[in-house]
Formats: C-alpha cells, sequence, structure tokens
C-alpha cells in the first residue's frame, strides 16, 4: 500500500503552487474579504487548465481525475485560501453533475461559459422547510406541453447573486421517485431573486422564486428518479468542501507555526512552552488523519463516483479537523489571529460552514452509522400505528 502522491502528482502540485505563488499570493488577503465570485481568478485558472480537471476532453475538461482536483484544492488554498473556491467551483460544484448528466445540447450551450469562467452556476437543493430532509422539497415542475411550469422557492445557494444558470432540484411527482433536475436561467419570466444576504463566510446568497415560471423541456436535466443520480453526483461536491476544510485548517496550521516560531514573549519564542507545543501536536495528528481519509476517498472516487461511506468518513472527519485546527491557530496567534489582517481568522470562520454545507456533520454521522449497523436507519417520525 503506497500513501504517497505519485510522481505525476508531485509534478503537478509543484506546477499548481508556483501558478499561485505567482498570481494569486499578493491579493490572498483582500479575495478573502470581497463576497463577489472572483472571476477574473476563474479565468487565470481556465488558462492554466485548472478548470474542469476530471472531466473528459470531449466536454472541454482536462481528462485527469478527482485526485488532481483534490491536489489543485490543496496547492491553491495554500497561497489563497478563497481561490480554491474557484477550484470547487470549477471542479466539484454542481458542474459536475451537469457535467456527468447533461445532454449535449445543453452542454454545448452553457459548458463552455462555466469552464472558461465567464460565467457561474448555482445549486438550489435547500427550501426553507427541507434542509436535512432534502427530499421534503416542495418546488415542482409541472408539464404544460413542449415546456414545465415551476413553482416553489429555495434558500442559502451559493453563488446565487451571480450566477447566471441554476441547476434546480424539484419534483415532478410525489414521493422520492418524483424528484429530479432542471436547468434555469436567470431572466427567465417568474424567477425572481432576492437581495443578496451573507453567511458567517462573508458569502453571499440569495432567495430563489419560481412562480409560474415557464421552462423548455429541453431544461431538464434529470428527470423523475434523478435523485440517486443527483446524489451520487453530490458525493463529488462534499469531496470538494472535504479538501476545502482541510486545506484551510492547513493554511491556518502554518500561519500559527510560523507565528509561534518568531514571535517572543517572556524572552522566549512561543514554540518553546509545552502548552502551545501540545497543541501543535494535537492539531498535526488532526489534519494527517483528515489527510488519509480524504485521499482514499477521491482515489477510490477514481476509478468511478466516490463512494457514499469514505466520502462521508472523510468530509466529517475534515470538517472537524479543519475547523478545529483553524480555531486553535486563532487562539495561538492571539489578537492578531482573531484580526481581519490575517487569514487566519477567515480560515476559522470558512470551516466553519462546512460542518452544516453539503451534509451537516450530524447526517454524515447517520450515514456512518448505517454502515457501521449495516442497516438503514429512518430518520423519519413514524406513524403512532407504525410505532406500535
Ligand atoms: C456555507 C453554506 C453554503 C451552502 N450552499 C448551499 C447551496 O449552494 N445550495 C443549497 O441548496 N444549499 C446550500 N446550503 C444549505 C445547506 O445545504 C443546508 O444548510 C443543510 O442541508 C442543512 O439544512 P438546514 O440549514 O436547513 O438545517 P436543518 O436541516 O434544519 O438542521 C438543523 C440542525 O439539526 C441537525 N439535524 C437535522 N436532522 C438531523 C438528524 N436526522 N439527525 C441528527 N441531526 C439532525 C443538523 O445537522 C443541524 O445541525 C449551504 C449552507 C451553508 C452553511
Amino acid at each position: 500500500m503506497n500513501l504517497d502522491l505519485t510522481e505525476e502528482q508531485k509534478l503537478f502540485a509543484e506546477q499548481v503552487r508556483r501558478f499561485a505563488r505567482e498570481h494569486l499570493a499578493s491579493g490572498a488577503l483582500k479575495r478573502a474579504h470581497d463576497p463577489g465570485f472572483p472571476f477574473d481568478v476563474a479565468q487565470l485558472m481556465a488558462k492554466q487548465g485548472l478548470m474542469g480537471i476530471s472531466l473528459p476532453q470531449e466536454d472541454g475538461g482536462q481528462g485527469g481525475t478527482l485526485m488532481d482536483a483534490v491536489i489543485a484544492i490543496e496547492q491553491i488554498a495554500a497561497e489563497c485560501p478563497r481561490s480554491a473556491d474557484v477550484v470547487q467551483f470549477g471542479n466539484f460544484g454542481p458542474i459536475r453533475t451537469f457535467a456527468e448528466y447533461g445532454t449535449q445540447a445543453q452542454k454545448k450551450r452553457w459548458l463552455g461559459d462555466l469552464l472558461s469562467g465567464r460565467m457561474v452556476m448555482s445549486l438550489g437543493m435547500t427550501e426553507p422547510d427541507a434542509g436535512s430532509a432534502v427530499t421534503d422539497l416542495k418546488t415542482s415542475a409541472r408539464p404544460d406541453g413542449s415546456h414545465y411550469v415551476i413553482n416553489g422557492g429555495k434558500v442559502f445557494s451559493t453563488f446565487s447573486a451571480e450566477a447566471q444558470i441554476f441547476l434546480i432540484y424539484l419534483r415532478f411527482a410525489p414521493g422520492l421517485g418524483g424528484i429530479g433536475s432542471v436547468l434555469i436561467e436567470r431572466g427567465t419570466p417568474g424567477f425572481s431573486i432576492g437581495k443578496p444576504s451573507a453567511f458567517m463566510s462573508g458569502e453571499e446568497w440569495s432567495e430563489l422564486h419560481f412562480e409560474d415560471c415557464r421552462i423548455p423541456a429541453e431544461n431538464v436535466l434529470l428527470g423523475p428518479g434523478g435523485f440517486k443520480k443527483q446524489m451520487a453526483g453530490f458525493n463529488v461536491e462534499r469531496l470538494g468542501n472535504t479538501a476545502r476544510s482541510l486545506a484551510c485548517g492547513r493554511y491556518a496550521f502554518n500561519a500559527a507555526r510560523e507565528y509561534a516560531s518568531a514571535r517572543e514573549q517572556f524572552g522566549r519564542p512561543l514554540c518553546e512552552f509545552q502548552g502551545l507545543q501540545w497543541k501543535f501536536a494535537d492539531m498535526a495528528i488532526k489534519l494527517e488523519g483528515a489527510q488519509l481519509l480524504l485521499y482514499r476517498a477521491a482515489s477510490s472516487a477514481d476509478r468511478g463516483l466516490p463512494s457514499a461511506y469514505e466520502t462521508a468518513v472523510a468530509k466529517a472527519a475534515c470538517n472537524q479537523a479543519g475547523f478545529e485546527v483553524a480555531s486553535e491557530a486563532v487562539q495561538i496567534m492571539g489578537a492578531l489571529g482573531y484580526s481581519c489582517e490575517t487569514l487566519v481568522e477567515y480560515c476559522m470562520r470558512r470551516t466553519r460552514g462546512w460542518m452544516i454545507a453539503g451534509g451537516s456533520i450530524e447526517m454524515l454521522k447517520n450515514r456512518i452509522a448505517e454502515h457501521v449497523f449495516d442497516r438503514r436507519f429512518d430518520q423519519r417520525k413514524r406513524s403512532a400505528q407504525a410505532a406500535e
């Protein structure tokens, strides 16, 4: 069993790091505090071959592996944590589900603009009454000749303030088997977008409202029965969140390590105090363990879409490690760590969100427990009769 990157992967990592150092490092702090999607970075990355890394070349991708895309997140985040969101968008986000299941006509229409960094896509899954219980979603598509009429609404969609195209989960019919997805363009009559609200990370999202919004049937991505396929695609998105959590934790760890080596109190560098050394040891254990789980999930995913179990284990471990390490890094750096003059507080805020987004830690643990006991645990309230 070889736990090392291959020579090719090491070379790729070095190339990406060089690119990040040259083009992204100097603007990293400013970028972290800008809520807008960094289209300039996306266009630069497109030229560098960092968009669509694992998409087939015939779709405009690079024909690489998911592991390559994970390496790209790690190397970009090491210089500019915010720019790792662009790697996420171009490789792991809804773009991946879209590229996997979209028709040739759909891909021809939108994929080129998405991969070149000219356009961003937003995923509308969550609704006010359907968060973790996503299959409770109510947004509906009713057939009307060659069109569908969409009614309902979405909340918390990342990039919704700027996206031109939205991948919307909805139902064509009642029940799990009635769920599918469609593509809806900004500006479609009957589709309105509320004013932006901010997450703790500074990223913005807007409410999406659909009132008798007519879309052509060609915009259906996955028809009724598509939910399982969508969730398989969504496991790729989860891996991106997993990789960014760990990468932000590592960024904060490295910043705190440098600080503790240089900063002196009581006439000694901070790193000479055992109380801090043990913090670093604990942080290193968390990062190293989570790293292996991430690489396991990503490298077995290269033989197909990632396994739900391996992804759940990796995401829960990296979400926890990323946040706990970033939070300890803030503590180690004192008031400076808590200040917006460094990216450490940003990494702490950013990693906090991934403990909720893309499958909360609790929902992931539910999934892991099902694997442990090799049975399904229905989370739904049982009717009084069924419970008897
Ligand atoms: C940074 C960020 C980005 C996001 N981006 C998007 C996006 O692009 N598109 C999109 O559609 N949505 C997005 N979301 C929304 C995200 O998918 C939801 O927040 C998530 O599914 C949880 O739903 P909820 O917030 O409604 O919490 P709820 O489902 O109401 O859960 C509240 C709490 O209860 C816990 N809980 C719920 N059910 C159970 C259970 N059965 N067992 C144990 N604990 C449980 C949850 O873990 C959580 O801690 C984003 C969220 C965040 C924070």
